[in-house]
């Protein structure tokens, strides 16, 4: 598959849990592979939009794009924002979801090293939605059409 996928029925790759990363650099190069003609407009390809069974995400943090493999959100900010989000998996809907304002995330990076690092704004909301695919759920599941 060329694309990234949009299908988005029950027995879809978006709407499973995906296999923890073993392989962190051959991950890491598909993902980089298969997102190249598709980065410049995006913020975020997590593995099963890309058909691969992958627990594991790419997102644009601050300007720069980061591999994001086995990640647990570990600690939230009580506060909580609206945001307003698009996703490449539901073409053209806009939905408001409800994201914490800052999160503690836990992951490993292109290299199998793991890390820990605190996320805030956009960043923090590219990471909640990205963790979110990687556990087979949609902003159309737990947000209001705009
Ligand atoms: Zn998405």
């Amino acid at each position: 598959m060329r694309g990234i996928v949009t299908d988005t029925a029950p027995e879809s790759i978006l709407r499973r849990t995906l296999k923890d990363v073993i392989e962190h650099k051959k991950t890491y190069n598909m993902m980089w592979f298969k997102t190249h003609h598709k980065r410049k407009d995006a913020l975020g390809f997590a593995g099963n939009q890309l058909n691969i069974d992958a627990n594991a995400f790419l997102a644009k943090i601050n300007y720069k794009w980061m591999f994001f493999a086995n990640p647990v959100i570990v600690r939230t900010s009580s506060e909580i924002n609206k945001s307003h989000e698009a996703c490449l998996s539901i073409p053209n809907k806009d939905y408001i979801v409800d994201r914490y304002d800052w999160v503690e995330l836990d992951y490993e990076d292109d290299l199998g090293v793991s890390c820990s690092r605190i996320f805030k704004g956009l960043d923090a909301i590219v990471i909640q939605h990205e963790v979110d695919h990687l556990n087979g759920i949609l902003i159309s599941d737990k947000g209001e059409k705009k």
